[in-house]
């Protein structure tokens, strides 16, 4: 039998996303006032937001912008050591953009494009975060106490991009990221790769990449942020209705990642999953999990399918090329988003 390759473990985590809207303040309420993120910073046209759970300093960055999407996605490396190695490797793949002092509460970062043009970079040195007295949690170690405002959401989970080629993405991210691929969706012919789910962490996935049916680059499907219980989930429903927000699918259960899920649109327009009850992942030979077209169907396990928005809107949204209703196949990869 032949070796595996040796696994690439500079990754540590997802440590942050920067989130673009027009409409900052309304934004800033939904994540603050609806989901119960603590701001802890402002700059120029960024607000910095963190969940009561994260360790880090923050997790979210909302920039007011033009246009609605993701901006600069962050990975924390594992030593300075891994930060160094990851960027040589990205930059003799010719995907870097370069180093930069660093964004709030970090140390210099390393700035680089996927294939299909999101922007990411990679830092190491991280602040510690201290609790100001009002946040001050009794719990040791809680880094800052439940406040129970909204939905209180206790940390940042994951993300799904869309890639207009999924493949060349997933092995940017296996093979330079070095992000274990946990499941996939291909086209009948085993060929075509319609979504791949990856993570660094024993978090069922962290990045997702699925196909972009509109053909465009760069664009954002959802942002997902964890609570620790279906009960959670059902409470945010209440909770954004009551406050006029539009939930687009759920509360349901995924069959990809067994992940409960609610999906909204922050009023920016970008797409926000509130989940739970995903399963971790800590097999070193974890053997990727393939799904075809027939065996994935709606997307759903169980629930409501998936509306057609769900497969055709993603931010920024885009004028769709295609002539006519989208493939059956391809709704029903898209559907497929965990
Ligand atoms: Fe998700």
């Amino acid at each position: 039998m032949a070796a595996a390759p040796e696994p690439i473990h500079d990754i540590a985590h997802l440590g942050s996303v920067e989130l673009l809207t027009p409409k900052p303040e309304q934004s800033l309420w939904y994540f603050r006032d609806l989901l119960g993120m603590e701001p802890v910073h402002e700059s120029g046209a960024s607000v910095y937001l963190r969940g009561y759970g994260d360790y880090a300093t923050s997790t979210l960055k909302l920039t007011g912008a033009k246009t609605n999407g993701v901006g600069c996605i962050s990975w924390r490396a594992a030593s300075p050591q891994a930060l160094e190695r990851r960027a040589k490797a990205i930059e003799d793949a010719g995907l870097g953009i370069g180093w930069s002092n660093g964004d709030y509460g970090r140390g210099r970062s390393y700035r680089f494009r996927d294939p299909d043009g999101h922007v990411m970079e990679i830092y190491y040195e991280e602040q510690k975060f201290v609790a100001p007295p009002e946040l001050h949690s009794t719990l040791k170690n809680l880094p800052q106490k439940y406040t129970g405002r909204g939905v209180c959401v206790r940390r940042v989970d994951h993300l799904a991009l869309l890639a207009k080629d999924v493949e060349a993405n997933r092995k940017f991210a296996t093979g330079l990221l070095g992000f274990q691929l946990r499941e996939q969706v291909r086209y009948d012919d085993g060929k075509t790769e319609i979504g791949s789910w990856m993570s660094p962490t024993a978090i069922h996935h962290q990045l997702a990449y699925v196909v972009d049916v509109k053909a465009a680059h760069g664009r954002l499907h959802h942002f997902s942020l964890w609570v620790d219980n279906r009960d959670d989930v059902l409470r945010a429903a209440d909770i954004l209705i009551e406050n006029g927000i539009f939930i687009e699918a759920g509360p349901s259960k995924h069959n990809n990642s067994q992940g409960f899920y609610l999906y909204s649109y922050e009023p920016g327009g970008n797409r926000v999953e509130i989940y739970s009850g995903s399963f971790l992942v800590t097999a070193p030979d974890w053997e990727p999990v393939t799904w075809d077209e027939k065996e994935r169907g709606t997307g759903t396990y169980w629930g409501a399918t998936l509306p057609d928005s769900f497969i055709e809107y993603a931010t920024p949204d885009v004028q769709t090329d295609t002539k006519g209703p989208l493939p059956e196949v391809l709704k029903e990869a898209i559907a497929s988003l965990s």
